[in-house]
């Protein structure tokens, strides 16, 4: 698809600009990541590389066990052994054998060709070496994003390829007509307002307690006030659809749904008015513990995908400030980020290094859906 075909079928997308993106975070994807990186740091060049892995981590989908001959890793990581790399077992005995019926009759040695020896290789898991890999290249300033499946090629007026799509993340765009409603399954719904100048900052956040497109409530003609999109994604995760139509009808149809209903748009109401206070009156350390408490009782599991790109915009910041907080908050032991993954460590750490706003919302909403 071109850029145009794209606009046409998904509308704006947020678009991030780097030198280098590469699909997959497998052996080769890596590699080239690491050796980009020191090609550039020996001729003093910033370059900026993204390796994209569809995977909810670096090695996840690859297949594991195998014998590695560790000459392409001596030469792109000559201290692979002092930087820890996982080759921790050297092939010790070698035999090709033919299987037959009732036994096997074993081939010998002198015989067989250089490829089928294993002298000086060594039995790996290469899902755990891929995930080393993935720290080596993190430690060089290589951006990976995984759960970030490429979908499409995009490509310049020339023919020539300008970069990738992601899966579409987008479900609501600000000042168009609401025409459907969505029940996440999992994950969470980012509702961000945008300026002229581009800027994001959220100001509510869905998962799986509400809707997005609630101003479908409203009536034929409501509009979406913010930009609705999954900021952190669930790899298979589905969302339940309903028509504004069709939503509108069960409301009318069903006093249990339409209390349910009305319970929530308070609730995301006061989420909102709160967030405003929050955006401007609190710290952004404050604000992203908050960020993080919410998003973790929404996803309702230890761990999350979040790039610091999209965190950035959630908290309506640049990303090196991102890096400084999160580096903070994992400093003191409350969280974990690695390959744009966070693990909640610390609940209760988190719970005071944020603001009053955290335990107000929650109290808030749970007061409306008990
Ligand atoms: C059964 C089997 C046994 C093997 N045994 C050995 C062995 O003993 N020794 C040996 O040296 N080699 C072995 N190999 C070969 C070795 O696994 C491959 O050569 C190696 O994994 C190739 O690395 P790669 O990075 O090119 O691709 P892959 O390892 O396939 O990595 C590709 C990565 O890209 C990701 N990806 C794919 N599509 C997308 C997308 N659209 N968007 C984002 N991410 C995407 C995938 O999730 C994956 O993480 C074996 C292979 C198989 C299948």
């Amino acid at each position: 698809m071109t850029p145009d075909e794209i606009l046409a079928q998904h509308g704006p997308r947020e678009a991030m600009e780097y030198d280098v993106a590469i699909v997959g975070a497998g052996p080769a994807g890596l590699a080239t990541a690491i050796r980009l990186k020191q090609l550039a740091a020996e001729r003093s060049h910033e370059i900026s590389v993204v390796v994209l892995e569809k995977g909810s981590e670096p090695g996840a989908h690859i297949l594991s066990g195998a014998i590695m001959d560790p000459r392409a890793i001596n030469e792109l990581i000559p201290d692979w052994k002092e930087k820890g790399a996982p080759l921790n077992q050297a092939v010790t005995g070698d035999k090709f054998l033919f299987l037959t019926e009732t036994g096997a009759t074993a081939t010998p040695h002198a015989l067989l060709p250089d490829c089928f020896r294993n002298e000086g290789n060594y039995i790996i898991s290469l899902g755990n070496v891929v995930r080393w890999l993935a720290t080596q290249a993190e430690a060089l300033g290589v951006e990976i994003f995984p759960g970030f499946p490429a979908a499409e090629v995009l490509y310049g007026e020339d023919g020539s390829v300008r970069g990738v799509a992601t899966g579409t993340l987008g479900i609501g765009k600000s000042g168009e007509p609401t025409r459907a409603v969505y029940f996440l399954n999992a994950g969470v719904a980012s509702v961000t307002a945008a300026l002229f100048d581009g800027r994001l900052v959220e100001v509510a956040t869905i998962g799986i307690e509400g809707m997005v497109g609630i101003e479908a409530l409203f009536g034929d003609d409501s509009i979406a006030p913010g930009d609705s999109m999954i900021q952190v994604p669930e790899p298979d995760a589905e969302a339940e659809m309903m028509t504004a139509a069709a939503f509108r009808q069960a409301i009318a149809s069903c006093g249990t749904f339409s209390a349910i209903v009305g319970r929530y748009a308070q609730g995301l109401m006061a989420q909102m008015i709160q967030s405003t206070a929050c955006n401007a009156l609190h710290s952004v350390h404050q604000r992203c513990a908050r960020w993080l408490l919410t998003t973790h009782d929404r996803v309702q599991q230890r761990d999350f995908r979040l790039s610091h790109e999209f965190l950035a915009v959630m908290l309506g910041v640049q990303r090196p400030t991102v890096s400084v907080v999160a580096s903070a908050l994992q400093q003191q032991g409350l969280i974990r980020y690695r390959y744009g993954v966070v693990s909640v460590r610390s609940r209760r750490g988190l719970e005071e290094a944020s603001c009053e706003c955290y335990r107000l919302m929650r109290s808030r909403f749970s007061q409306l859906m008990q």
